[in-house]
């Protein structure tokens, strides 16, 4: 892989790459190393005050909203053709600046290009209204109109991706846009910036305020010409965020935490169950928020399991995130790293037998964390409970369908969950009992754009993907329209009648 230049970052607002109104800069840390790998421009509510009103300048009276429809899809489909050729280097800067193995940071950078290619689909072909006719009295029809400035604000485990994820129908159904990436992972949103401006995108239509949750990102949940949020990250932070934004009366996706079980029944395919919930939990450094952290496994047959699990677990290779051989790379930060660590402390004193691989020791300056199975854990640990968000896996055993699923649903967040058995009654039943928003039977996460994501519980509110998205993104407005003769009651004219006979 060759290794491509990095520069300071600085806010891309109005079309321009501009410093911070305060000109102060943050340091931008490598989780393979923790040096530095450069300086970002530091937003703060001046900032965000500047983007949105440039957001809102290009919605009211630039071209966007009202180019033809055909017209705005082609900044699209040119977008993915410019991330396509840039694939390579946003990969690079995206595991140089989180850690994830290459290998992986390659299909995300083809995801965010297929992103933009869907929604510049989609708005052709579902982009939609319905119409309502009322005998031939009245017909009454539905509009999607774009709402405005969208506030966007993404975390950093899957950065690239998930901001191609938000911005994508945002700009294809007409609104404008503000971005505000995790501070944690500003290069690969600083390469869209560019792509963006390559693009020719109109000025405005797209801006990108660099800094932290605290000061920027509220800055942009509070300000009144924000139309709608768009949050993915913690639970905690989104719950702040809805608080935050409440005055304003925002819309609001959520996209949050998880802590998505596994269950595989004795009758599975046992040898795929076991590469799907390895790849489920330590594929992205298990910093993922659909990561099958609970797994339960039948009695019967954990044993022989649980057997497997260990020779995975010691075989999966931990190291430099450029390497392409490498499975596991170190985690986003040294204040991550603590706290995956803390949880460790915690599993030891809860009871739980740890296993984990190992890490080479050339490898001791980075965040890495080596690929762990916490065996023999009931599901009211707090390991079992809480969301870690790194390569840890707490295995719970179990005997029964009916304990199973109390087990699974016993937990606050409801995203995700994978079922295991060749008995497809059992495969439904299951899944539609689960409390989860999104469940797979006998397949690892893969999705199709066309679907809904999204969480139940403490794991979201609302979905986005497919057609989904074009009702978070739109405004639905009805028309009423008279096509023929009918009574419209005379209010007030009985009265006169009335009054003038008296007078006579
Ligand atoms: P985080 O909540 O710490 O931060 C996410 C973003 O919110 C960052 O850009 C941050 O700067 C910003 N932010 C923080 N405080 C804010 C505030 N008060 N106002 C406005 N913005 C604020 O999350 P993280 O640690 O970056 O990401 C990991 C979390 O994201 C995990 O919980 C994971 O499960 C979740 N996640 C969920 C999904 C999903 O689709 N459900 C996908 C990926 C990640």
């Amino acid at each position: 892989m060759p290794a491509f230049p990095v520069q300071d970052i600085q806010h891309y607002i109005n079309g321009q790459f501009i410093d911070g109104i305060s000109r102060k800069t943050f340091v931008n840390l490598n989780p393979f190393n923790n040096q530095a790998i450069n300086n970002v421009a530091e937003g703060f509510k001046e900032d965000i005050d500047q983007a949105v009103a440039s957001a809102k300048e290009a919605f009211d009276n630039g071209p966007w909203r009202s180019m033809k429809v055909e017209e705005r899809l082609a900044y699209l489909v040119r977008i993915a053709d410019l991330i396509e050729e840039h694939a390579e280097e946003i990969s690079f800067l995206e595991s140089l600046d989180t850690g994830l193995p290459i290998s992986q940071t390659k299909k995300q950078a083809a995801r965010g290009a297929e992103n933009f290619r869907f929604y510049a689909e989609m708005v052709k072909s579902r982009l939609i209204g319905e119409s309502y006719q009322v005998d031939d009295t009245f017909i009454n029809y539905t509009i999607h109109k774009p709402i405005g400035v969208a506030g966007l604000i993404t975390p950093w485990n899957a950065p690239f991706m998930l901001e191609t994820w938000k911005i994508a129908p945002a700009l294809a159904t007409g609104n404008t846009c503000v971005l505000k990436p995790a501070e944690w992972s500003p290069l690969t949103a600083n390469k869209l910036a560019h792509i963006f401006d390559q693009s020719g995108l109109p000025k405005g239509v797209l801006n990108i305020v660099h800094g932290f949750g605290e000061t920027a990102g509220a800055s942009l949940v509070a300000h009144p010409d924000v139309q709608l949020i768009s949050f993915t990250g913690e639970t905690t932070t989104g719950a702040q965020i809805i608080k935050n934004g409440a005055d304003t009366m925002k819309r609001f996706s959520m996209e949050l935490g998880g802590k998505s079980p596994a269950i595989i029944f004795e009758d599975a395919d046992l040898e795929k169950a076991l590469d799907s919930v390895i790849w489920g939990i330590y594929s992205f450094n298990g910093e993922r928020c659909t990561a099958n952290s609970r797994l339960f496994v039948q009695e019967s047959i954990i044993e022989k399991f649980v057997q497997r699990l260990k020779q995975r677990v010691h075989s999966i290779k931990v190291g430099n995130p450029m390497d392409p051989g490498t499975e596991i790379g170190p985690l986003i930060h040294r204040n991550h790293f603590d706290n995956v660590s803390r949880y460790l402390d915690i599993a030891k004193d809860e009871g739980a037998d740890i296993v984990s691989g190992s890490i080479p020791d050339e490898f001791k300056e980075g965040n890495f964390i080596a690929p762990t199975l916490l065996l023999n854990c009931t599901n009211d640990m707090t390991v079992a409970q809480e969301e870690i968000f790194g390569p840890v896996m707490a295995v719970i055993p179990f005997k029964t369908e009916e304990e199973v699923l109390r087990m699974a649903n016993d937990v606050k967040y409801g995203l995700a969950a994978y079922v295991w058995t060749n008995d497809m009654r059992r495969g439904h039943r299951f899944a539609q009992a689960v409390d989860s928003g999104m469940v797979w039977v006998n397949s690892q996460n893969v999705r199709d754009l066309r679907i809904p994501f999204g969480g139940s519980k403490y794991s979201g509110v609302g979905r986005e993907g497919g057609h989904y998205s074009f009702e978070f993104y739109t405004e639905t407005q009805v028309i009423h329209v008279a096509i023929g003769e009918h009574h419209i009651p005379k209010f007030g004219v009985e009265k006169q009648n009335a009054v003038s006979s008296a007078e006579q």
